[in-house]
């Protein structure tokens, strides 16, 4: 499996437009892997994580070509990881050609929300019209948290992400062909039922929300000091060895610094941090 990082920022990119602190100061006299698109994974050139403000833009940087895309996975509908615009130039009036049909997988919830911010886009668009999804050649797929189903050449389990309850987001491991890759963003915490699948399937990489530094936590992710204790506890039983892919994403500038110093910390712990157009071969 070929992983490809559009993105890697948490909802407010890096650096924050209008943000003078001292991260978003180095980001932009720097540059280079500070600068962060908002997250995004693309697997194979197959299957998308995340349709996001960003992930347009990143595939035309990383060669990435989205009409091979066949399976996309949402987490959740947040405004950094599904862009409506986008989604809906699927439609005919866009002229669009040659038009793939594309697997959508999320929860129920997720898709609602989807439907709402297609809504607000188009008032005449609606994901409940089946019409609607046959222009777009779509099929939605509704998961539950436990549920594994095969999508396209993907073997695709859901686990509740805690992040969304209202909404019910959701984050995935994903096999294919022997190999595998948890998927972990937005993420509130690593509930014990991904512990007992993680220690299963051992999987190949394992990309884990990190949203804040460490201690700077404002809720509803990870930070880096959780990610260390989720990292050391995949270790303890046997979920992850040295060989295994493990990066930090959703990176924010709250108390997380400049990339390479995040990247001595994180390699105290034994994980890696990602960075936009990185990829990975597992
Ligand atoms: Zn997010
Ligand atoms: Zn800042
Ligand atoms: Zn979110």
């Amino acid at each position: 499996m070929k992983l490809t990082f559009l993105g890697t920022s948490a909802a407010t990119a890096m650096p924050l437009p209008f943000c003078g602190c001292a991260v978003c100061r180095h980001a932009r006299r720097d540059g280079g892997k500070d600068i962060r698109r908002r997250a995004s994974l693309v697997i194979d050139g197959e299957l998308l994580i995340d349709l996001g403000p960003d992930s347009a833009a990143a595939c035309g940087q990383y060669g990435v070509d989205l009409t091979k895309i066949r399976v996309l996975l949402q987490t959740h509908a947040h405004s950094d990881h599904f862009d409506a615009g986008h989604f809906i130039t699927r439609h005919p009036d866009y002229a669009v050609e040659n038009l793939a049909p594309l697997l959508v997988a999320a929860s129920g919830g997720t898709l609602r929300a989807m439907n709402e911010a297609i809504r607000r886009e188009d008032g005449s668009a609606d994901l409940s019209d089946g019409d609607f999804c046959r222009h777009l050649r779509l099929t939605l797929f509704p998961m539950a948290p436990g549920e594994t189903a095969v999508l396209g050449n993907y073997t695709v389990t859901a686990f509740d992400s805690r992040h969304d309850p209202a909404r019910q987001a959701l984050v995935y491991l994903i096999e294919r062909g022997g190999k595998s890759v948890f998927y972990g963003t937005d993420l509130l915490e690593v509930g014990e039922e991904i512990y007992a699948c993680l220690r299963e399937a051992r999987p190949d990489a394992v990309i884990l929300d990190q949203t804040y530094g460490e201690g700077k936590n404002a809720g509803g992710h990870l930070d880096a000091g959780e990610v260390a204790k989720v990292v050391r506890r995949l270790r303890e039983i046997g979920a992850v060895t040295v060989r295994t892919h493990i990066y930090a994403t959703h990176i924010s500038h709250e108390g997380n610094p400049p990339h390479e110093e995040m990247c001595s910390l994180a390699g105290q712990y034994g994980y890696a941090i990602a960075y936009d157009g990185l990829t990975v071969t597992v």
